[in-house]
Order: structure tokens, then C-alpha cells, then sequence
């Protein structure tokens, strides 16, 4: 069933606002009924892709098996009848958001996890983030006789192993992933062997668990890792790549060794708040970017208020520097979901006030702080600002706890056109005049950095991050975009 099937709106008619996590990956083994552990781990990692989700399992008796479905894990991964036809030991899994490229036209047959059979045994692959030589990659098997199944960049992994000629899946993919460029968290599995890896610069996340006695497990996010009991043991590092099987870990560095440019997004926004990311809780990292914020950017106001849910932990650090009283002046509804009726179009020109409401006793007459993780199209703010107005707000200003986002991700995050980012093309004061505000802050990326530990801010010479959304400055040349025409920003 097509994702544009009206059973499968967008998860919010308004959220093409924000930016968006296209994945979530999760592995398990040494465990009975593996895929039970494997769907609660993509349930942990569903706010990284709504879309659609797959498993594969392998079990000495049945082989490989796998199951692909649009719509939430606790929709599909939990009936008996599918679950039945995933036995085994050992599983992976994916969530997806959708890839560049596909949005909206996602056949079941994008779905990860992608399956090859090679002469030494089959290995399954789940990909997070993005190859940013895909199209160039894809030519090339295509025109050496390679047959794709999908339209997903990710099946280039399975195409370029397929013509490695290495004697075993784990060499294999070593000479897949150095011809690939861009960022990925791999997690992938043979009959025997669970295997992790993440790019050069270690731009998305990835973990490794401990499970009872003889389990190991791999997740996007430690929040993967807590749902099923698992220990959290250590992130995988940039460049590694873990194969996990009858010899317990084994690590390797498959790839030249480069300075980290984790992505600084997962920080502010992507990652669960209950998450650890370089050994630092999301949460507090959160706070402390609305105390960086409310540093930077004071104002004199009467309440400071979150909007729901990413900017909540930032509004409380902006409200505890400014002494500012917190309070939760929008009301998110928790039930706006995929299962709400058939949207029509008189529905979805509500928008935002289908997820979001007004606590109209609390903000009447005050000057209000709203407290976002960011700004990407704009049109977001500007409405809720009119249901603050509405209520009888005196002022609204904006904090964001973010920088400008002025440039598209290459990377693995659904990101508009730049001509369509707000900030691309309008100042501040003008962005400031646009959603028709009071006041609109954003965090910069010296204070962004401090907030997540860099004291002396953001190094300029060798940046610790991915912060290129922000500063245009991207790692990893986007060669497939820039073949397309993308402008990259001149050196200063
Ligand atoms: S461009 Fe932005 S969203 Fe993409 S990886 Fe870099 S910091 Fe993260």
C-alpha cells in the first residue's frame, strides 16, 4: 500500500515545518525471539522515521525471514500473525522517515532492511543517513549490470558488496562502504553475526548494549537500549565498524581516521531527550541551551513557554537563567496521529491547531517567551503566533534554540530546498517581521557549542560538529547535489 495512501497522511498536515530524522536502526543477537526485541527497539526509535518499518530475522530451520510494513511499529510489529513469521535468534530493524528523493512515493519495496544472497550466505542491511554519492554509485552498477529493487540509495551497500571479492560479508562491506560517501550508521546481519558500522566522521548516532548473559545489541539511541533492559556498553566510534558473534565483539577501522563531525542536530533536536549522546544526557544538553539562550538573548517578559514538545527542556533553561516563570502556555495533543479520520482539505488548513492548543487562562495578557528548537520554513511560527495573539497575549517573543537554518542536510535529515528555508533568504530583523513578532532570537553557534561542552565555542579552523545547516560548511561534499547545480558557499 503506498505511503500517499490517505490510511497514511503525514503524521501532522503541518509538519513539513520541521526537519526530520529519515532513520532509526536497531540489531539484536544471542537473544530468543529476537524480532520481539527487535520491535521494541524501533518502537524506542520511532520518532527517527514514522514511515514505514522492516525486519529480518534469521533462524536455522526457516532461513532468512523478513516483513515490511507501512505505518507505526505498535501498529504492525505487535500483531501476532506477523510476529509469528519472524523467529530466530538474531534480528535487525529500521524506521523510516523517507530518502531523499522518494518523499511521499514510498513503496514497500524501499522499506529496509535491503536483503542480498552471496555465495558465502546472505546478509541483511539497515541503513541511517545518507550517501551523498548515491546517484553517481547507482549509475555505475547499473551500467556493470547491476539490477536495483528499490529506489533507495541504501541498496548501493548490497550492489557494491555483490561485486566486492573478498571471502566473507564483513570484508565485503568494508569494500561497499569505502566507495561510499556521505553518512551512515549501518547495522546489518549473516546467519551468524550482527555487524555495526559507522562512517568516517561519525555523523549519525549508533550503540552498542549488553543483554543478559549472551545477548548484544545496536541502536540508533540509547533510549533503544533501555526499552529492552539492555546495559549500555559504548558508542560505536566514527570509522568502526563491530562484528558480533561466536568471538563476542570484534572491532575494526575499516576507514581512514578522521576527526569526528557528529551530527550537532541530534543534540537539539532529532534525539530523544531521554537519550546519552557522547556521553552527555540530550536532556541537559537541551537545558543548557536555553540557558546559553536566555544569556544571549534576554528580554523582559512575564512567562516563558515551550512549544511542545522539543522546545520544553530549553524553555525551562531559558526560564531558570532568567529568572522568567516557566509555564506550559500550549497544550500539545498527544492523540494527533496517523489514525485520525481521512484528512480532508478543510482539515488540514487547520494545521497547527490540530496538534496544538492555546492555554488561553495563562498567557492572557502576558508577555509571552516561546521557546522552539527551530526555524525552518517559518510558516509554523507565524501560526502559532496568531493563536498566542488570539488568546490575548500582550507580546510574543521567539527564542530559538538553534541557529539560523540556512542550509539544506546532505546527511540523512529531510530538509526543504534552501530557496525554501526562512532563513536563506530573509535577515533576522526581516524573519523577525515576516512571522510578525515582537522579538526573535536565535542561539548561536558559539553558544550552540558551549551548550553541548565546548566551552571556548565553536572552532572554526576544525569544528568539532556537522554544523553545516547552520554555517554552510559541509564535511563531506554533496557531490550527487552539486552535480544537480547545488551552490556550495563560497570559501571566506
Ligand atoms: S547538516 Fe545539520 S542536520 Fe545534517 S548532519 Fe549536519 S548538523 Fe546534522
Amino acid at each position: 500500500m503506498p505511503a500517499t495512501d490517505p490510511q497514511f497522511p503525514p503524521a501532522h498536515p503541518f509538519d513539513d515545518d520541521k526537519l526530520h530524522e529519515e532513520c532509526g536502526v536497531f540489531g539484536v543477537i544471542g537473544v530468543a525471539d529476537a524480532a520481539n526485541f527487535v520491535a521494541l527497539g524501533m518502537h524506542a526509535l520511532q520518532h527517527r522515521g514514522q514511515e514505514a518499518g522492516g525486519i529480518v530475522t534469521h533462524d536455522p530451520e526457516t532461513g532468512f525471514n523478513s516483513a515490511r510494513r507501512f505505518g507505526y511499529v505498535r501498529d504492525t510489529f505487535t500483531k501476532a500473525d506477523v510476529m509469528a513469521t519472524l523467529p530466530g535468534s538474531i534480528g535487525i530493524g529500521h524506521v523510516r522517515y523517507s530518502t531523499a528523493g522518494s518523499k511521499g512515493n514510498t513503496a514497500i519495496r524501499d522499506v529496509q532492511p535491503f536483503f542480498g544472497e552471496f555465495a558465502m550466505g546472505g546478509c541483511a542491511v539497515a541503513h541511517n543517513g545518507n550517501i551523498t554519492n548515491a546517484t553517481a554509485l547507482r549509475r555505475e552498477l547499473i551500467e556493470r549490470g547491476s539490477i536495483f529493487q528499490s529506489s533507495s540509495d541504501s541498496e548501493c551497500i548490497i550492489h557494491l558488496m555483490a561485486r566486492s571479492i573478498q571471502k566473507n560479508i564483513p570484508e565485503r562491506m568494508k569494500d561497499a562502504l569505502r566507495r561510499v560517501e556521505g553518512a551512515f550508521s549501518v547495522v546489518a546481519m549473516t546467519r551468524t553475526k550482527l555487524i555495526g558500522v559507522r562512517d568516517a566522521l561519525g555523523v549519525r548516532p549508533l550503540v552498542l548494549g549488553k543483554l543478559g548473559d549472551g545477548g548484544w545489541c545496536l541502536s540508533s539511541e540509547t533510549c533503544g537500549l533501555d526499552i529492552i533492559g539492555a546495559e549500555f556498553i559504548r558508542e560505536i566510534e566514527p570509522g568502526e565498524m563491530v562484528v558480533i558473534g561466536a568471538k563476542g565483539v570484534e572491532s575494526f577501522h575499516p576507514f581512514e581516521g578522521r576527526p569526528s563531525r557528529f551530527c550537532i542536530f541530534e543534540h537539539v533536536y532529532f534525539s530523544r531527550p531521554d537519550s546519552i549522546l557522547g556521553g552527555r544526557s540530550v536532556y541537559e544538553t537541551r537545558r543548557a541551551i536555553g540557558v546559553e539562550l536566555a544569556r544571549e538573548a534576554p528580554v523582559e517578559a512575564d512567562l516563558v513557554c515551550p512549544v511542545p514538545d522539543s522546545g520544553t527542556p530549553a524553555a525551562i533553561g531559558y526560564a531558570a537563567e532568567s529568572g522568567i516563570p516557566y509555564g506550559m502556555g500550549i497544550i500539545r495533543n498527544q492523540y494527533m496521529g496517523r489514525t485520525f479520520i481521512e484528512p480532508t482539505e478543510q482539515i488540514r488548513n487547520m494545521g497547527v491547531r490540530l496538534k496544538l492548543n492555546v492555554n488561553r487562562a495563562l498567557v492572557r495578557g502576558k508577555r509571552v517567551i516561546l521557546v522552539d528548537d527551530s526555524v525552518v520554513r517559518g510558516t509554523t511560527s507565524r501560526k502559532i503566533k496568531d493563536m498566542i495573539l488570539d488568546a490575548g497575549a500582550a507580546e510574543v517573543h521567539f527564542r530559538i534554540a538553534s541557529p539560523p537554518t540556512a542550509w539544506p542536510c546532505f546527511y540523512g535529515v529531510d530538509t526543504p530546498e534552501r530557496s525554501k528555508l526562512l532563513a536563506a533568504t530573509m535577515s533576522e530583523e526581516e524573519m523577525r517581521q515576516w512571522i510578525g513578532i515582537d522579538s526573535l532570537k536565535f542561539i548561536s553557534l558559539d553558544g550552540l557549542y558551549r551548550a553541548v561542552g565546548e566551552s571556548g565555542g565553536r572552532d572554526a579552523r576544525a569544528p568539532r560538529y556537522c554544523d553545516a545547516c547552520f554555517s554552510g560548511e559541509y564535511p563531506v561534499a554533496p557531490s550527487d547535489m552539486i552535480e544537480k547545480g547545488f551552490q556550495m558557499k563560497a570559501a571566506e
